[in-house]
C-alpha cells in the first residue's frame, strides 16, 4: 500500500485547492462508509484523502423561504431526526432512513451516497423525485446540477477533478404535496435495493394531481427520472387507472441486469408494483399536508 496523505480542511475553498492540486488519485471522505471499505479491499488507493466533515457549511441543514438546503456532509441520521425537514420531505427521509443500520446512518451522508454512484443507492431516487439540485464547487467555480445528472454509471460521476458536491437544495413545497421512497429487498433491512422507486406529487384543491416526479433505482446503470410515469399521474386523481398507467410507464423505463438478487423480468415487474405503492403513500401524505 502506498503512503496516504490525510487532510481535514475547514473551508470548501481549501478542500477544492487540495483536491485540484493532487498529483495522484485523491478522494473526498464524508462518512467513509463506502470509501473505507473500498480502500480496505484495495479497490481504491488514494494518495490524498480530504475529510469534509469539519467544513461548517457542509454540515448544516437550513430552510430559507421554503427552500431547504443541506450540506453534502450532513449524516443521514441528522436528516432522519430533523422533524421539520421530515414534515416537508418525508420521502427524502424514507431514503436516508433505509441506509444500513443506525450506526451506519450516523456516519453515512447523502453526498456520499450520490457521489459513490451505486445504481442501487437509496437516497438518490428520493432526491431525484424531490427535484433536488446539487451545488458543485471546483477549481473553475460553482455550478448547479440536478441530482439525476451526477451519477453517469456504476461508480462513475460527472464530477471533474477537484470538484466537490457542497450542498443540496430542495425546492419550495406547494400545499398538498407529498413524496415517498420505497425499495424492495429480499431481507427486512441491511440489504441493497433490488428495486427502488421515488414518487413526489402535488394536488390541487379538488384533489387533482398537478405536478409529479417519478424516479427509479437499481433497475438501470444509474437512477433515472421517468417523465412518462409522472405524466400518467398529472391531471388525474391518482385513481386506479392512473396507478396502472404509472406502473406500466415505470416498468417500461427499466433496463436492469440479471443477477443473483433478481432477474430482469422480476425487477421490471416489481418496479411497477413499488412505484404504485410509493404513489399511494405520497398521495396519502399530500392529502394530509397543509
Ligand atoms: C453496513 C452498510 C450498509 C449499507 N447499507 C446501504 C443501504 O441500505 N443503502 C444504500 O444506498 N447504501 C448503503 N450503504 C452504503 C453507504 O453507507 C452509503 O452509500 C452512504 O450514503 C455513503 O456515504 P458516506 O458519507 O459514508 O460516503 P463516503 O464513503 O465518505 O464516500 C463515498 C464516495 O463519494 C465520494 N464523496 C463523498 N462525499 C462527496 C462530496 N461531497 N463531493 C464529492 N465526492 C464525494 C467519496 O470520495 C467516495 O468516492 C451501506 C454501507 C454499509 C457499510
Amino acid at each position: 500500500m502506498q503512503d496516504m496523505r490525510f487532510e481535514a480542511p475547514k473551508t470548501l475553498e481549501a478542500a477544492v485547492g487540495l483536491l485540484a492540486g493532487a498529483s495522484g488519485q485523491a478522494r473526498v471522505l464524508a462518512g467513509g462508509t463506502d470509501l473505507l471499505i473500498q480502500m480496505r479491499g484495495g479497490r481504491v488507493e488514494p494518495e490524498l484523502v480530504v475529510d469534509i466533515k469539519g467544513i461548517a457549511e457542509m454540515t448544516s441543514v437550513a430552510a430559507d423561504n421554503g427552500t431547504y438546503r443541506f450540506g453534502a456532509a450532513v449524516p443521514c441520521m441528522a436528516l432522519v431526526e430533523n422533524k421539520e425537514f421530515g414534515k416537508v420531505w418525508p420521502g427524502v427521509v424514507d431514503g436516508a432512513n433505509l441506509i444500513g443500520s443506525i450506526q451506519v446512518r450516523g456516519r453515512a451522508t447523502v453526498g456520499g451516497n450520490v457521489c459513490n454512484a451505486s445504481p442501487a443507492a437509496d437516497t438518490v431516487p428520493a432526491m431525484i423525485a424531490a427535484g433536488a439540485t446539487a451545488t458543485i464547487i471546483g477549481p473553475k467555480g460553482r455550478r448547479e446540477v440536478p441530482v439525476e445528472q451526477i451519477a453517469t454509471g456504476p461508480g462513475k460521476t460527472s464530477l471533474a477533478k477537484g470538484e466537490i458536491v457542497a450542498f443540496f437544495s430542495l425546492p419550495p413545497r406547494p400545499p398538498r404535496s407529498g413524496d415517498a421512497y420505497l425499495r424492495f429487498i429480499p431481507r427486512t433491512e441491511m440489504d441493497i435495493a433490488v428495486v427502488g422507486t421515488g414518487v413526489n406529487l402535488t394536488l390541487d384543491e379538488a384533489g387533482v394531481c398537478r405536478q409529479a416526479r417519478v424516479s427509479i433505482g437499481a433497475v438501470a446503470e444509474r437512477a433515472l427520472l421517468v417523465p412518462d410515469a409522472a405524466a400518467a399521474l398529472i391531471g388525474t386523481k391518482v385513481d386506479a387507472a392512473a396507478l396502472k398507467n404509472l406502473a406500466a410507464a415505470v416498468s417500461a423505463a427499466c433496463r436492469p441486469i440479471d443477477d443473483k438478487r433478481g432477474t430482469k423480468e422480476f425487477r421490471i415487474k416489481v418496479a411497477g408494483v413499488m412505484a404504485r405503492r410509493a404513489a399511494e403513500i405520497a398521495l396519502d401524505r399530500a392529502r394530509r399536508s397543509k
